[in-house]
């Protein structure tokens, strides 16, 4: 069998798992007038809880009513509305530099012609945007437009290496070498529940390894250390800012 069918294979049995854990998302209607939306909750969401980022997000629909009012709105005013979510600095100039030049680019904030070019044509015009980086395109591919190609964050990098999918060193290279295997029509689903199982059982600090369905195929070098000490029951974090947008 070829590594790319065997990785193809694992992944399925896996995901078939991830769903008897977490369950399988709900499927994800396309709609493109969500496109801003969701990219501005992806970029909300960095580094910080998807909790404290979905406050932030309501608070600037609430107070600015359009993303055309935040676009003209001072920075300071940006930032005091989303300070909930850390980062209010870096996240308000980049915001608010994106609307500007989105309408200076396309006339107006109106993105829906996305639903009619190919993904790469939309990664093309994303990331030609100061702070829009491949994570942030592909969650617009995904959550507003229903692709089927397969974001990678932190926690999707983390559990594939250790699961022995890839051997990467960033979430980047991730998503190029993961893509090629995540079986078709999988890849929200996976992305989702990776998510989950790497924000609950193999986490960055302290895996819950001594729970964890995957032990024997996991290429941790560490997951036999873990395994003795983590005997204290899952904690619940399954809040995805991007399923409530
Ligand atoms: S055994 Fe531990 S490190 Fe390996 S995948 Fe499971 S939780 Fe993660």
């Amino acid at each position: 069998m070829k590594r790319s069918d065997r990785l193809k294979l694992n992944l399925e049995i896996i995901a078939d798992e991830l769903c008897l854990i977490f369950g399988k998302p709900a499927s994800r209607l396309a709609d493109e007038h969500k496109i801003l939306d969701v990219l501005i909750a992806t970029k909300l969401s960095q580094n910080t809880t998807d909790k404290s980022s979905y406050k932030a997000f309501n608070r600037l629909k609430e107070k600015f009513g359009s993303w055309e009012n935040v676009a003209e709105a001072k920075e300071s005013e940006i930032r005091e509305c989303i300070k909930v979510c850390g980062l209010a600095n870096t996240k308000a100039r980049d915001i608010k530099l994106m609307l500007i030049e989105m309408i200076a680019k396309y006339g107006k904030l109106d993105l829906r012609f996305f639903k009619n070019i190919s993904d790469e044509e939309i990664y093309d015009e994303l990331l030609s945007f100061k702070g829009i980086g491949v994570k942030t395109a592909s969650c617009v591919l995904v959550f507003a437009l229903g692709r089927d190609v397969f974001p990678v964050d932190t926690h999707v990098h983390r559990t594939l290496n250790r699961l022995g999918i890839v051997k990467t060193n960033s979430p980047d290279k991730t998503f190029e070498a993961a893509n090629i295997v995540i079986p078709e029509g999988r890849k929200y689903e996976l992305h989702t529940n990776l998510i989950k199982f790497g924000r609950n059982i193999c986490r960055s600090k302290n895996p819950l390894c001594s729970l964890c369905s995957f032990y024997s195929r996991c290429v941790f070098e560490e997951k036999s250390t873990y395994r003795k000490q983590s005997s204290k029951a899952m904690l619940e974090n399954n809040f995805l800012i991007l399923e409530e947008i």
